[in-house]
Formats: structure tokens, sequence, C-alpha cells
């Protein structure tokens, strides 16, 4: 299983890098984390047929990680149908968000039609199977009233762990437990707020991740600037991670 990282970026266009969509290629499986504004051109760019993807896990609403839903529907509607539908798996709200999204931002193109869809509801705590992927969806500490979600997801045989965007919890050290990879949003160095984390609380918890392989993510500029001393591993786009 390969792991194609589309995007890395946070939502200010950080280092120039594209939002948040990371590619699971399987034998016989393709599906994202996330998918920002960003995600149809990067996949492209990466050689992927948009046609081939199996379903979209969002770990929450932000437009950084749900906006580029919406491209994928013009694609399947007009320029590439497809035979199946695609699972679109998100927090509570997802279709109404996604569904008014694409509304919003094409008009007449997207009324009353959409491409065959399938949507579902990832609750937290609770373990679903889409495609013979399952996904144990958990909430972190991110927003307020919206619901943000980790994500664990394992396909045969393997486990990523993908913290979405959310300050520390020790749920990270819970379900990193023997996972192949964890993916972990980082957007500062040292500040500590109620909605991200910060390298420095990476560090102190290092020894406590029992995961495989540890990779940083949605890196924000002060991250950036220092990513040359970084002790632990961090994406880039375009990467590709074998897991
Ligand atoms: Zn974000
Ligand atoms: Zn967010």
């Amino acid at each position: 299983m390969k792991l194609h990282i589309l995007g890395c970026g946070d939502a200010f266009g950080s280092g120039g890098r594209n939002n948040s969509a990371y590619l699971v290629e399987a034998k016989d499986r393709l599906f994202l984390l996330d998918c920002g504004p960003t995600t149809l051109l990067a996949m492209k760019r990466a050689g992927f047929n948009p046609r081939r993807l199996d379903a979209i896990f969002l770990s929450h609403l932000h437009g950084d990680h749900c906006g580029g839903v919406p491209f994928f529907f013009l694609e399947y509607l007009y320029e590439n149908p497809r035979d199946k539908p695609l699972h679109v798996a998100g927090p509570p709200g997802t279709e109404e968000r996604v569904k008014g999204l694409f509304q919003f931002m094409f008009g007449d193109a997207s009324d009353p039609k959409l491409p065959p869809t399938l949507f579902h509801v990832l609750e937290p705590e609770r373990q679903e199977t889409i495609e013979d992927i399952q996904v144990f969806p958990f909430r972190v500490p991110h927003q307020v009233r919206d619901v943000s979600l980790g994500l664990k997801v394992a396909y045969q045989g393997k486990e990523l762990l993908y913290s979405g965007d959310s300050a520390w919890t020790d749920l990270f050290v819970t379900h990193s437990r023997g996972v192949d990879l964890f993916l972990c949003e980082c957007c500062f160095f040292d500040r500590d707020t109620p909605n991200h984390m910060s390298y420095q609380r990476i560090q102190e918890n290092l020894s406590r991740l029992k995961c495989k392989n540890l990779i940083l993510t949605h890196m924000g500029e002060e991250m950036l600037a220092r990513r040359e001393s970084l002790r632990v591993k961090s994406a880039e786009d375009g990467m590709v991670i074998e897991i």
C-alpha cells in the first residue's frame, strides 16, 4: 500500500503547498483522506485517473479539507463519468455541507444533479467498513461545536492513523499503537493553542507514540522555516510513502 501526499499544506497556502489531500493506493483500492480545493489538480498531476477513486474520507468540514469535493462532482458529471458510486464519508453534516458547496460553487451546473454518490456519517468511536476499508473515527480537539475527527484506517493488514486538524490529545498515544504510519498535523513550533499541535508538544510525547513511522504535516510558516532542523520526518507535496 502506498500513500501519495497530494497536499500537505495548511489553510493559508503556507510554503505554496497544496491543501490537505492524502491518497492511499492499494492494489485494488484508491481512496482519499481529506480533499482540499487543490486535490483534483494534484491527483491529475500525480498521474491518477480520478475515476479510479473509490472513497473520500473527511476528517472535518473546514474548507482546506473538504473544499475540493465539488470539483470531483463536476469532473464525474461532465468530463469523466463514473461506472460506480463514489463514497463520501465524514462527520455529521457532511452530506449537507458538500452538496451546498457544490450548488454554491457551480450554480445551475450542479442543480439538481449529482454524480452517483453514497454519503456516510462517521460517528465518533463507531467503526465503519466502506468498500472493505475499515475506518475508526474518534473525536479530536479542533472545533468546539462541529465535530472534528482523527481517522484510523485499515486495509489489507496495513494501518494508518491520521490526526486531521487537532490539538494534542492522549488519544493519539492510544490509537498510534502498532500502526504502520501516523500522519500527524503540526501547525506550530512551540505555540500551544486549543485547536492545533506544536512540534514541542509532539517532541514531549514522542517516546509514548508506538507507531512504526511518524510524519508531520499541515505545517505553518514557523514550522516550515525550521524544517531542516526537525528530528521527525515531515511531509512534502508529491512524496510517496510505502506503508
Ligand atoms: Zn486545516
Ligand atoms: Zn481545520
